[in-house]
């Protein structure tokens, strides 16, 4: 006999329900409460954005967007950017390497890249003479950063872009540096990081044995 011949199943859904209308009043009400003893708010505070974006929050509850917004997780992924290194002088090398891996890889074929030709010798050069994308095109689905094999290009957070004509992204506008990667990615910036100085210290030591 399954639960449905006896209505147990409405039963529990009704349950589920009214289970998250206690829970909304609830949090309602303690959150009066935190009001009335400690002075702090729900809405509009960072106490409050920090427990609606927690483990904790119960029932039903509205953010105040635009004026208040969720912090967004570290695997959250909007629009690719291109990452760049700056060294001690202030000079800002991409790390893209215009080898067309993302443009190839890309679903939608939004990713358009122009390489560098030395003039002298006519040989490409590993460097974007442009890169563009076109954002509007883009479905957000991270291939381009999970193939690229350069750490170049990266998923941002970034999603307030709203605009009434289409857009296209040049070399430009998608350049970030790569503290701002590792601002909204931390965990996956230290651990490229990691991984990259291990392989050149192999690569040193395999030099220094030739
Ligand atoms: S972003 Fe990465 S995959 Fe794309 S062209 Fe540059 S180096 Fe190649
Ligand atoms: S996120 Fe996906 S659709 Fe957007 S540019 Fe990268 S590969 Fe293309």
């Amino acid at each position: 006999m399954t639960e449905e011949m006896y209505g147990k199943g409405i039963v529990k859904g009704l349950g589920v329900t009214l289970k998250r209308f206690w829970d909304t009043y609830w949090d309602d009400a303690v959150w009066l409460f935190r009001r009335v003893t400690k002075g702090e708010k729900r809405y509009h505070s960072p106490e409050g954005i920090a427990h609606r974006s927690g483990k904790d929050s119960r029932g039903i509850f509205t953010i105040q967007y635009p004026e208040e917004k969720l912090p967004s997780p570290e695997e959250f992924r909007f629009l690719p950017f291109l990452v760049y290194d700056e060294d001690e002088n202030g000079v800002k090398t991409l790390r893209c390497t215009s080898c067309g891996i993302c443009a190839k890889v890309c679903p939608p074929q939004c990713i358009w890249i122009v390489r560098t030709t030395d003039p002298a010798t006519g040989r490409p050069v590993p460097d974007p003479l442009e890169f563009y994308i076109d954002v509007d095109m883009c479905m957000n689905c991270g291939l381009c950063a999970e193939y690229c094999p350069f750490d170049s290009i990266k998923m941002d957070h970034a999603y307030e872009l709203a605009s009434f004509g289409r857009q296209v992204l040049d070399k430009a506008a998608l350049s970030k540096s790569a503290t701002y990667y590792e601002s909204v990615r931390p965990l996956n910036a230290a651990r490229e990081n990691a991984a990259r100085a291990a392989k050149e210290a192999s690569r040193a030591v395999l030099q220094k044995t030739e």
